[in-house]
């Protein structure tokens, strides 16, 4: 199996040359089908399988498709700082060739210059829970146009205390989306959130 087998465009059949993947992981070999037919995905997967690319190559081939609509048309939400500005590069180096823009928003730092980086519009948000609600009370930007929503490690979510953070803010996106999934391990409380926001989802562990 090759990349080339799963249907990519061009522009990101380069940025992993680039980045010299020559095979996609077992996760990647999976997922990205599924979700490229956007169908919603529950993945069970481990940091280090590549599960980053699993999730942001599809939703770069399936934005990049529709450039001309304005708004944040997907969102990440990631339960740690780290884990986000570690999104964030992915989607900057797998991302490279395209035209869309993606940007990053987390706590414990200045929300000004995060506020500024917002208004000059990106398509894709990748966000920790509380700096995210924080933004929406402050009407700095709308959920409304949210297409693809990706859960990036849900079971660290519960862990951390952010589970009614992540059911607010699910609460504000459309209900006619397409929903990726991702945990490491598969406790009540996440099978329990994942049944409520999935719809007919296709399971796949690695
Ligand atoms: P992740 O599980 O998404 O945190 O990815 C773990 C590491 O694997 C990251 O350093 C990625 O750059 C790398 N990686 C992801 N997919 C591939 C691939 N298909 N081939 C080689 N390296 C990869």
């Amino acid at each position: 199996m090759s990349f080339e087998n799963l249907n990519l465009d061009a522009a990101l059949l380069k940025a992993l040359e680039n980045e010299g993947y020559t095979h996609p992981t077992p996760i990647q070999e999976q997922s990205i089908p599924i979700a490229l037919e956007r169908r919603d995905l529950l993945a069970i997967a481990q940091t280090g399988t590549g599960k980053t690319a699993a999730f942001a190559l599809p939703i770069l081939q399936l934005l990049g498709n529709n450039k001309k609509k304005e708004g944040i048309k997907s969102l990440i939400l990631s339960p740690t700082r780290e884990l986000a500005i570690q999104i964030s590069e992915s989607f900057a180096a797998y991302g490279k060739h395209t035209q869309l823009k993606h940007a990053v928003v987390f706590g414990g730092v200045p929300i000004g210059a995060q506020i500024s980086t917002l208004k000059k519009g990106v398509d894709i948000l990748i966000a920790t829970p509380g700096r995210l609600l924080d933004l929406l009370n402050q009407r700095v930007l709308s959920l409304a146009q949210i297409e693809i929503l990706v859960l990036d490690e849900a079971d660290r979510m519960l862990d951390m205390g952010f589970i009614n953070d992540v059911k607010k803010l699910i609460a504000k996106i459309p209900a006619k989306r397409q929903t990726l999934f991702f945990s490491a391990t598969m406790p009540k409380e996440i099978t329990g959130l994942a049944n409520g926001i999935l719809n007919n989802p296709v399971k796949v562990e690695v």
